[in-house]
Formats: structure tokens, C-alpha cells, sequence
């Protein structure tokens, strides 16, 4: 069988994860909270799991009653107008699957697709599966904000899409309105369309706020918006998500969705549904993670890595040259070996796999895991 991903490995959260387990290495590699979801929502699930009907099928767009709910969640959070529960709004096997369907059902052979450098791993390769080209245009080595005037002379008639990630894995970096602006003055009068993961939606720190998409009318209106449940109540293992976009954007993901997984499992949709309401869930996650950003940032003073600042998301990017002049890989394997603290080499989010000198921690742990890690990294 000739490859159709020749050049692609075992993704890098898997490596990292995997080497952590077979040299007890405390894992701040993979991003997942070592701590479980609300209580209120496992036990939900666990009553849905008793509950006869609920074991079936789940309509193929998702429940209609957890579709409502992140309509009105939607609008109350961006003061946007409530996105239409039948025609704008799918539950999807993870911000993953959406991912996949949006550019199975917009990418067809040749056409190019924006990716911003570094970028989440799947990105470029889920692309090349569709027969597109990823344009990679690397974010500004300062802020890793885009520099839309590179933006700009990389876009062509061919750009069938430009793909967003803000809150931004691996760096942390959120986008302003202002960037938004820039994106939508951009493609004023093209037929590109806009793909903008915002997972970490419920991740930005110092009293910053997040600019979603939908809050840019203009680019609203060509854009797939993807969340993801996984992130925002500690239970990655879920794999539920969603995607935002208009009617005529839904009808074509769900295309492919329906052929795809067809729909998602139901109880744990039922389970979503009875806490969505809660809104001081996610209005105490910004707080939750600052403190623990903050925590870590305490403690790696006393280290000799340099932190990068980390206004969103749950990661955090350290320099390591007073430490090693070693390639990201080669450090980091080293670090869970030798150190007992598994992280994420950066180069593994750049297609060239260039070398940046940087490495990624996730803070989505226990204060007392993040206190464990430090000591440890403090020893070196
Ligand atoms: N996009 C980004 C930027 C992510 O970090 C992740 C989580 N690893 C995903 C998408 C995938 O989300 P899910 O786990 O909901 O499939
Ligand atoms: N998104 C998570 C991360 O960046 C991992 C997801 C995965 O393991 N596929 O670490």
C-alpha cells in the first residue's frame, strides 16, 4: 500500500504521552485536565445511562435540545444574534471530527487552504487528505499574532479557506477584534471561506476577552465556528463538539457528518444538555486557569527556563538555550527521561518540523501535580 501521509508520524500527543507512561513521567505533555468533570455532569450521565431511549441513535445534526441550548448560550455569551438551532448548529465527535467534515466538504483538489504557522497538528494534514495545498504563513515570532500583511500576499483566487485557531494551541495567542477587521477587509469580495477553531473559547486570561468570529458580522457569514465540550468541562475522553456556521455552510457539513459518524453518542449529548444552563461553569474557568498559569509561572521562576507570555489557552511555551542547545525533539525526550517531565517539543506544529528552541506545557492539572513538575524541572 503506497502511503497517502508518507512523511506522517504517530501524532506527537501520542509519542509524548506514551514515553511519559514508560518513564513515570509526570505528563504536561498532551493537553487534558487531571481532574474530572463536574460532578453534576458525570452524574448526569450516569442517570442518562439508566434512562431506556436514551441508548439509540442521536438525530444526525445532534439533540435538538442541546442545539438550543448553545443557541442561547451563543447569543447571551457574544451578544450575537441566536444562531438557528435547526439550520446553523451540528454536534460533532469532537472539534476533530468538525475539523475533518468542514474541509471534506469545502476542499476539493487544488485549491489552497491558509494555515497560520504553528499550527494544531491535524490541520495540514486533514487538507492534503482532500487533495488541498496548506499556504502556511507563519505568525509573528514576537506575539504569534498574524501579520496580515503576509496574510494578504499569500491569498490567491485559489484560497478556498483560511483556518483561525484563537485561543491559539500551541502559544497561547489571542486574536483582537481588530485582527478579525483586518481578516474580513481581506476577503471582501473573494468567495474564501473562514474555518476559526475556538476551543479554548472559555481560556483568556487578564481580563482580556475572546473575539469569536461570530462576533464579525462580515466574517461570520462565510465561517464554520468549532467548540468543543471536551475543553470547556474537563472531559476531552467525550469527544463532543459543535459547529456554528449559516444554513447554506450547515447544510454541506452535514453532507459529510452524516456519512462520517452519521451523529454522536446520546447520553453523553443528554448530559450536556442538563448542565449547559449553568453558566457560572464557564464564567469561572477564566479564574480556574489564570490561577493556575500564575501557579506555574511562580514556581518556574526558580527554573532556568524562560516563559513566553501565555494570554490564552491552557499552555504555556518555555525557552530552554540556558539549559541545552539540543533540537526541541531531542530535549524533550531527554526532559521525560532524565527530568520526569514529558512536554511537547514545538517544531512538531511547524510541517518542516523547524527547530524553535521552544518547548509546550499544558497547566490543565492539579496544583499539586504543576508543584511536582516544578520541583523536578527546578533540580536542572
Ligand atoms: N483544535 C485544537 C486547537 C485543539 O487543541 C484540540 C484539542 N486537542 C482540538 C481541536 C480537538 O478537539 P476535540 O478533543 O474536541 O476533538
Ligand atoms: N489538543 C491536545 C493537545 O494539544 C491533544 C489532543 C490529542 O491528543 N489529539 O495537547
Amino acid at each position: 500500500l503506497v502511503s497517502k501521509l508518507p512523511d506522517v508520524g504517530t501524532s506527537i500527543f501520542t509519542v509524548m504521552t506514551q514515553l511519559a507512561t514508560e518513564c513515570g513521567a509526570i505528563n504536561l505533555a498532551q493537553g487534558f485536565p487531571d481532574y474530572d468533570p463536574p460532578q453534576a455532569l458525570t452524574e448526569a450521565l450516569a442517570r442518562h445511562a439508566r434512562i431506556s431511549g436514551h441508548q439509540q441513535y442521536a438525530p444526525m445534526p445532534g439533540l435538538l435540545r442541546l442545539r438550543e441550548l448553545i443557541s442561547q448560550k451563543t447569543a447571551q455569551v457574544y451578544k450575537v444574534p441566536a444562531p438557528d438551532p435547526g439550520t446553523e448548529i451540528t454536534i460533532t465527535s469532537g472539534a476533530t471530527e468538525a475539523l475533518y467534515a468542514v474541509l471534506a466538504a469545502v476542499v476539493r483538489p487544488g485549491d489552497e487552504v491558509l494555515v497560520l504557522e504553528p499550527a494544531y497538528d491535524l490541520y495540514g494534514p486533514a487538507i492534503r487528505l482532500q487533495g488541498g495545498t496548506p499556504v502556511y504563513v507563519p505568525l509573528r515570532s514576537t506575539d504569534f499574532r498574524p501579520d496580515w500583511d503576509q496574510v494578504a500576499a499569500a491569498l490567491s483566487p485559489r484560497t478556498r479557506l483560511v483556518m483561525l485557531n484563537t485561543p491559539h494551541n500551541p502559544t497561547g495567542a489571542v486574536l483582537t477584534a481588530e485582527d478579525l477587521g483586518q481578516l474580513a477587509a481581506l476577503l471582501r469580495d473573494t468567495a474564501t471561506l473562514v474555518l476559526s477553531d475556538e476551543v479554548y473559547e472559555h481560556m483568556v486570561y487578564d481580563e482580556q476577552a475572546h473575539h469569536s468570529v461570530l462576533q464579525q458580522p462580515e466574517l461570520a457569514e462565510r465561517a464554520f465556528v468549532l467548540s468543543s465540550f471536551g475543553k470547556t468541562y474537563h472531559a476531552t475522553g467525550w469527544k463532543v463538539g459543535y459547529c456554528i456556521a449559516p444554513p447554506a455552510l450547515t447544510a454541506e457539513l452535514r453532507r459529510v457528518h452524516q456519512f462520517l459518524t452519521f451523529s454522536v453518542s446520546t447520553p453523553t449529548q443528554h448530559a450536556l444538555a442538563d448542565v449547559l444552563a449553568d453558566v457560572a461553569h464557564y464564567q469561572a474557568l477564566p479564574a480556574f486557569y489564570q490561577h493556575k498559569r500564575d501557579l506555574f509561572a511562580e514556581l518556574m521562576r526558580a527554573t532556568r527556563f524562560e516563559l513566553l507570555p501565555a494570554p490564552g489557552a491552557y499552555f504555556q511555551l518555555a525557552r530552554y538555550n540556558q539549559l541545552s542547545a539540543e533540537d526541541d525533539f531531542t530535549f524533550a525526550r531527554r526532559l521525560a527521561r532524565e527530568a520526569g517531565v514529558a512536554v511537547v517539543p514545538v517544531s512538531a506544529f511547524y510541517h518542516h518540523g523547524q527547530s524553535e528552541g521552544l518547548i509546550r506545557f499544558c497547566f490543565a492539572k492539579r496544583d499539586e501535580t504543576l508543584v511536582a513538575a516544578a520541583e523536578r524541572l527546578q533540580r536542572l
